[in-house]
């Protein structure tokens, strides 16, 4: 899993660029916490983030404050808190973002396919909104549901979209998990086979979170387009905002530079959850649901998942995980690509753990929202600036810093981590985060665990664990 990846003291590439979180929502679009501005400006920078996505931005009752709050004093696309407390504050810009829903059968099953839309001005937010009234879509969530009769309305939709201003931007969003273009249900195979002709106006892809570039590569058919990585935060807590972001090669700060970024690949590199932390990463079945009793699960490894992908437990079929799902696409695209290797473009990036996760671990506590993660938190990030340091500050360097301000425990726990040296067991599998453990790794491909007792016959009791080599 750490093939070609030198975690310990990153190359100079990674202390350049304008990092970005392109991809994340306001409290109207479900999920837990919620997302303001203030909060944002003042978390932003501990991340070390300068540039989010507003989230949300075709959902009215939030226009409607990002319009009163939000102001683009260079008129380029970015904005910034019309009263902000500290002049800290303005160094967190935003830009109008959105993630739209969009759904067409594909053969006999719908699919859904979550897409994020960039809006270089107000007037070209307002423009789309007219435009998805004219589509007949209810916005009753701050995701719009964009529900279409077939490839080619969902291609001439876009495409209508993205005609309003030739700076309009779209990218399908976290491209492997259930609601991503190559999710499973129902399995496509090629972009097109869902987009239609638009999908020659894709410049970009989202990682997500249980996948990264080592993962991606498998895929032929990103090849040629620009990998990034976004938060996909529905809240403005500091282990969601900046989880995942994109460092961007610009020579200056503005949305039409942004833009020509992506659409030219203009990437230093991208920092990436562990994928076995992603709640999608392994084939499996989750406790408390679908009939598993709370402390039932199964997991596995692409190579060790039943191959009629049947739960052993509940006799239902599952679907498969991002990394069997990356290399079962990988085959249909007609390519003999391993996983461990990188084939075609290859993307700079390292592995984080959100550092108020880590603070929680050596703590001992579980909920890493609390006053005394905080505390720690503030301590190390004035010291050291803001979380991005933490993993791009020589080792020698960062070690010597911790170890003046921090318990022994804690200091380890963040230099193991910045090691590569953590894994996450049980990994990340049908939409439970994978748990973390600091000081051991693990073999994603050898993972077989069955923790339960099989229904049908109620004879066999299965309970097998394969996690090491
Ligand atoms: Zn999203
Ligand atoms: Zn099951």
């Amino acid at each position: 899993m750490n093939a070609n990846l030198d975690q310990i003291d990153l190359p100079e590439i990674f202390r350049k660029g304008v990092i970005c979180d392109l991809h994340a929502h306001s409290s109207y679009a479900g999920g837990t916490g919620s997302l303001d501005l203030t909060t944002a400006v003042k978390n932003m920078p501990k991340k070390g983030v300068q540039i989010i996505g507003t989230g949300d931005c075709l959902y009215q009752p939030w226009l409607k404050i990002l319009k009163e709050k939000l102001h683009d004093p260079d008129e380029n696309g970015t904005f910034e808190l019309k009263e902000a407390e500290q002049e800290k504050d303005l160094e967190t810009k935003f830009i109008l973002q959105t993630e739209i829903a969009i759904t067409a059968p594909v053969g006999v099953a719908r699919k859904n396919v979550h897409c994020v839309f960039l809006w270089p001005n107000f007037n070209a937010v307002d423009e789309a909104i007219k435009l998805l009234e004219k589509f007949g879509v209810k916005n009753s969530m701050g995701r719009p549901f964009l529900t279409n009769k077939n490839r080619e309305e969902t291609s001439d939709r876009i495409t209508k979209l993205l005609e309003i201003d030739p700076l309009v931007e779209f990218f399908p969003a976290h491209i492997l998990v259930p609601l991503g273009i190559y999710g499973p249900k129902p399995a496509i195979t090629f972009m097109d086979d869902f987009f239609g002709e638009v999908a020659s106006r894709i410049h970009a892809f989202e990682t997500g979170l249980s996948a990264d570039p080592s993962i991606c590569t498998l895929i032929p058919e990103l090849d040629k387009l620009t990998l990034i990585s976004n938060s996909d935060a529905h809240s403005a807590a500091l282990n969601r905002l900046g989880r995942e972001l994109t460092s961007f090669d610009l020579k200056k700060v503005s949305y039409e530079e942004l833009i020509d970024a992506i659409r030219n690949n203009r990437v230093c590199y991208t920092a990436e959850f562990h994928p076995s932390e992603g709640r999608y990463f392994l084939t499996g079945h989750r406790g408390g649901i679908r009939g598993h009793k709370e402390d039932e699960f199964c997991v596995f490894s692409p190579d060790r998942a039943p191959k009629n992908m049947v739960c052993p437990i509940c006799g239902l079929t599952m679907s498969p995980g991002v990394l069997q799902r990356a290399i079962e696409l990988s085959k249909a695209q007609g390519s003999e690509r391993e996983f461990g290797t990188f084939y075609g473009q290859k993307r700079n990036f390292y592995r984080m753990v959100p550092l108020v996760e880590i603070l929680a671990h050596a703590l001992g506590i579980k909920n890493s929202n609390t006053k005394k993660v905080t505390l720690f938190y503030e301590i190390i990030i004035g010291a050291i600036g803001n979380e991005c340091k933490l993993w791009t500050t020589k080792l020698e360097v960062l070690t010597e810093i911790l170890q003046q301000l921090v318990d022994e425990p804690i200091a380890r726990a963040i230099i193991e981590v910045r090691k590569g040296n953590f894994c996450f067991s049980p990994p990340g599998f049908d939409g439970t985060y994978g748990e973390l453990i600091i000081g051991e790794t693990s073999n994603y491909q050898n993972i077989e665990i069955i923790k339960g007792a099989k229904r049908a016959s109620q004879q066999l009791t299965l309970d097998r664990f394969s996690t090491k080599d």
